[in-house]
């Protein structure tokens, strides 16, 4: 499933594609996707110039003018594109925006359909129908309200870090790749931490994503960015996915457990379950 430097990736790629073109038409394919597209909605796009694309969690924000915000969420399997019209349609292109351009065009294909594209008047709107609280963006995350989150709390860490009311963004891949890095086990207690131990935990989490984005995300299944290319993250990996591999800082081997209902990769020798360094 695409977190934030997926998504991040897709918005930088498609901001010179998007910023400042105006949809011309607007076909789909008739299969709903997460949430029911509202043929209503295409009044207020048609001919709405693209001021803005920027990010929210795990959330894709087009910012329209005169007015009006499309968001969209990759779901499992999203791809939102901006290609030229002569490209072959594949299928599973539920959602295509012809651009002013004339020889463009913005493609959604879902193969899973778990992702969802919706209008709204505005930000507030969405904010009010969202049904997924979002926390404060991983960068901008201040070490206080982190530390006061995990202390309130007694969900393992794991579970913490994919709460997108906690923070946004972070999935089950950046999840294990950060507590990895700051050399936490996941299985352990928020209100267990001490206070070194959240601040680790908080900037690892930034040092892991900022890394992630630099090398445009991963690509697991069939995660591509707005321009179509495929990430690079996957060759990148710390811990996630290399379950009884040695540990590269002490040669474990790396385990893999459930966890928060999903899998979770960590090494159980430096990932110690209580702080003894
Ligand atoms: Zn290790």
């Amino acid at each position: 499933m695409p977190e934030l430097p997926e998504v991040e990736t897709v918005v930088r790629d498609l901001r010179p594609l998007l910023v400042d073109r105006r949809f011309v038409a607007i076909r789909t394919s008739g299969q709903s996707l997460r949430a029911q597209w509202e043929k209503t909605w295409e009044a207020q796009l048609l001919g709405s110039l693209v001021r803005a694309i920027r990010r929210r969690g795990k959330w894709i924000l087009i910012d329209l003018e005169p007015a009006g915000l499309l968001v969209l969420h990759l779901g499992m399997t999203g791809q939102l594109t901006v290609v030229s019209t002569a490209t072959a349609v594949e299928n599973h292109v539920h959602l295509t925006f012809d651009l002013d351009t004339g020889d463009q065009q913005l493609r959604f294909r879902d193969i899973r359909r778990f992702g969802s594209a919706t209008y709204h008047q505005d930000e507030q709107e969405w904010i009010t129908q969202n049904p997924e609280r979002l926390g404060p963006e991983p960068f901008d995350m201040e070490a206080r309200y982190f530390r006061e989150k995990l202390a309130k709390t007694d969900r393992s860490l794991k579970a913490i870090l994919l709460d997108q009311s906690v923070v946004a963004g972070v999935g089950n891949i950046y999840a294990d790749e950060s507590l990895y890095t700051a050399k936490l086990d996941p299985r352990r207690r928020g209100r267990d931490l001490q206070k070194t131990e959240a601040d680790r935990l908080r900037k690892a989490i930034v040092t892991v994503l900022t890394r992630a984005i630099k090398y445009r995300g991963s690509t697991i299944r069939n995660y591509v960015g707005g321009s179509g290319l495929k990430g690079g993250y996957q060759d990148e990996f710390l811990v996630y996915g290399r379950t009884e591999k040695p540990c590269y800082r002490c040669k474990t081997p790396i385990e893999c457990i459930r966890l928060a209902g999903r899998s979770t990769h960590f090494c159980p020798a430096c990932q110690l379950p209580e702080a003894r360094r």
